[in-house]
């Protein structure tokens, strides 16, 4: 259960210097958007929650520009890196950062480190690239990253002696969890020495997988390009008799890309994710009896379904662990289970995932990216340090990195969003006690 002071944020000091962002002029006169310091975001969201503590109820910072802040803008020197995979929108969050460190608080040193947190060791000779208005005009029109990333860990004490030596007092990392682990120990080495140096992530992960930062940026771009994958596979099915189509989607630990596309085209028959163990042998019968009474099916799997049945094959550099392909063992167990039946099939199988994560975001993606880049420049420039940005309540907040870290964002088993997939697929709950319903049928 999350508690007050799990919502704290770390400041590396009170906030003494005027916000030189000023009002607004509008024709009514002057107006302030400044965030007023006591105001908090409710945790909980039902009478019930809150009824059931006992202490203070937990809350979060929201985010927004503060009237005192605690950097001087002439003395802040920006560094901002790119980490992990590939996730649209990671170029209007770098443009997002310059454009408002420059044009409102009139920060003027930013530079961006290369190939992720690589980058940020001295040792490995990336360069390093001067970030200006002029220089990232365009780029929120491009998927990828123009700063690049990597994986692999790298030592913390040589990250801080690299930010020293670069005179770099503001650090955005701008990644999933391994970065925001990373961005932790960024945080403890600085407070070991003492430095004043504020780490702000904007949290980035296509699998909508971090907590507490309400969705993902480049969420929705990334299901919404998934669901050109389920069309094309539900146009081949419907083409042909036996027609089976199979999309395998991202979705390592959480399956929210695939239930929300299968959702937006509402025509999956069956939507396979990691939260709900699946059971293949329960599961291939019925996909027979469904394919006998409809003349064709479509099935969605995402990327880290079903890997009960897949041998572990290692670890990439990072240390995540390297998922088996369930995509291609369902369809070979598919194509076997019809063969072995006499039943004709025509399975097409379709997996876009480099096609996802590369494109550029979406118009709604663009505008969370940049509100999420203007939080994080007034959390920064406020001396806030070891958090990152999210929406709670629609409000944008402040989210310790020991918080977001804390766990993982899951499909519930139990929850509405899963509830809506099988209300939209017809799917049973689960497989399991299929077998011979099914096998009667
Ligand atoms: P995604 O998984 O969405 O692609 P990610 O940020 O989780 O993004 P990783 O490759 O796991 O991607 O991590 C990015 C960087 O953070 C890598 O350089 C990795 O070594 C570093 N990192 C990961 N976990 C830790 C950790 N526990 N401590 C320090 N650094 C870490
Ligand atoms: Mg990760």
């Amino acid at each position: 259960m999350v508690e007050a002071t799990d919502l704290r944020v770390r400041t590396l000091g009170a906030g003494r210097i005027r916000s030189p962002l000023g009002g607004l002029v509008t024709r009514h006169g002057t107006t302030e958007h400044y965030v007023d310091e006591a105001d908090r975001v409710l945790f909980d969201d039902t009478l019930a929650m809150l009824a059931a503590r006992t202490g203070e109820p937990p809350s979060f910072e929201p985010g927004g520009p503060r009237r005192q802040i605690f950097f001087h803008p002439s003395t802040v020197r920006v560094g901002i890196v790119t980490c992990g995979g590939l996730c649209p929108g990671l170029n209007d969050v770098i443009r997002g950062l310059v454009l408002e460190l420059t044009s409102h608080y009139g920060v003027t040193r930013i530079l961006g480190f290369r190939n992720g947190y690589r980058g940020l060791v001295a040792r490995h000779g990336h360069d390093v690239v001067e970030l200006t208005p002029a220089g990232v005009e365009h780029i929120n029109e491009h998927g990828g990253t123009i700063l690049g990333t990597s994986r692999g860990n790298q030592d913390p004490a040589e990250i801080v002696d690299h930010l020293e030596q670069r005179g770099v007092n503001v650090l955005f990392v701008i990644g999933g969890d391994g970065s925001m682990r990373g961005a932790q120990r960024i945080t403890a080495e600085i407070a070991a020495r003492d430095r004043r140096i504020a780490v702000v992530g904007v949290p980035k992960t296509i699998d909508n997988d971090i907590p507490f930062i309400g969705q993902s940026f480049g969420f929705q771009t990334a299901f919404g390009k998934a669901t050109e994958s389920i069309r094309a596979a539900h146009n081949e099915a419907r083409a042909q008799p036996g027609g089976i189509g199979l999309v395998q989607l991202m979705g390592r630990h959480s399956g929210f890309i695939a239930c929300y596309a299968a959702l937006a085209t509402n025509d999956a028959d069956y939507v396979l994710i990691p939260e709900v163990p699946v059971d293949v042998d329960g599961f291939l019968p019925h996909l027979r009896r469904r394919v006998r009474e409809r003349g064709h099916a479509l099935v969605v799997v995402a990327e880290g379904a079903g890997q009960e049945y897949l041998e572990q094959i290692g670890s990439d550099a990072s240390g995540n662990k390297r998922l088996g392909d369930f995509g291609v063992y369902l369809r070979r167990r598919i194509v076997d289970e019809f063969a072995a039946a006499g039943e004709e099939a025509n399975l097409k199988y379709i997996d876009p995932s480099y096609l996802i994560r590369s494109v550029p975001a979406n118009p709604y993606d663009s505008v969370y990216c940049l509100r999420l880049a203007q939080a994080a420049v007034h959390a920064a420039m406020a001396g806030r340090t070891d958090m990152v940005v999210g929406t709670w309540r629609n409000r944008f907040v402040h989210i310790p990195i020991p918080l977001a870290v804390s766990t993982r964002n899951q499909v519930a088993a139990d929850g509405d969003l899963w509830m809506s997939v099988l209300e939209a697929t017809g799917q049973p709950a689960s497989f399991a006690g299929t077998h011979r319903a099914t096998a009667v049928a």
